[in-house]
């Protein structure tokens, strides 16, 4: 895919998102795009910056840090979002790094943001990734332990918990999944809500999400990892 195939497929997504914020009565401007630029190189990134996209998601700490300081020097209002698995060994780049942490999921890594934050006096917003499908190789807690696990973050570990995020199982219709997110949600009072692919991002955004994270609509296709 080209440099403008990307800028095309940016204007195409925000249109859609435009859309469907419409289409469900929701006020576009709470619903923020994360363009997910995960494997993607500097040179296919500044196109859609220059476009005047600001939010991009990344989903491994070191390819983070390989492309984006430079970009941020050029670009210095960009906001990060971590989407993808977090090691408790790399809380302190991606505390140094990102703007918003999307995959929080468990004490280790509770207790790991919680004492980089103290050090480094920079606080990234938070959510909680859910595995609404329960599926064993997928990061996220699971539904019915939710609850224990904001009261830890915010009694054991004093995280202020932004919202949660999910990524529906690849066979399920994803929109059961999204409402059940949405539910446990509002049950705390969290306002925000990550949710909706490329696939799927209308059916989020009548459920609720705050937050898109879309790739390939925008990007193309992405190679296949290896094995
Ligand atoms: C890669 C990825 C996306 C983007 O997926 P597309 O289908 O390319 O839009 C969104 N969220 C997470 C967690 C991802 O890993």
């Amino acid at each position: 895919m080209s440099e403008n195939d990307a800028v095309e497929g940016l204007r195409q997504v925000r249109e859609s998102v435009r859309r469907a914020a419409s289409d469900y009565g929701r006020d576009p401007a709470e619903i923020t795009l994360v363009a997910v630029s995960k494997t993607f190189p500097a040179e296919a990134i500044e196109p859609v910056l220059a476009a005047g996209q600001r939010v991009f998601g990344e989903n491994y700490v070191q390819e983070a840090k390989a492309k984006w300081p430079a970009l941020r020097e050029r670009y210095p209002d960009v906001e990060l979002h971590m989407i993808g698995p977090l090691q408790s060994n790399k809380a302190k780049e991606a505390v140094e790094l990102f703007d918003v942490i999307h995959t929080l999921d468990r004490p280790s890594l509770a207790e790991a943001l919680a004492k980089e934050i103290a050090r480094q006096g920079r606080r990234p917003r938070l959510l909680v990734q859910v595995n609404t499908g329960e599926e064993p190789q997928k990061g996220g807690v699971i539904p019915t332990e939710v609850d224990a696990f904001l009261e830890a973050c915010r009694s054991r570990y004093a995280l202020e918990i932004d919202g949660l995020m999910c990524i529906p199982p690849a066979e399920d219709p994803p929109s059961p999944h999204f409402a059940l997110l949405n539910t446990i949600a509002k049950r705390h009072g969290l306002p925000w809500l990550s949710m909706g692919m490329s696939a799927d991002f209308d059916a989020a955004i009548q459920l609720g999400a705050t937050h898109v994270r879309v790739g390939s609509a925008i990007f193309g296709a992405r190679p296949r990892p290896p094995k």
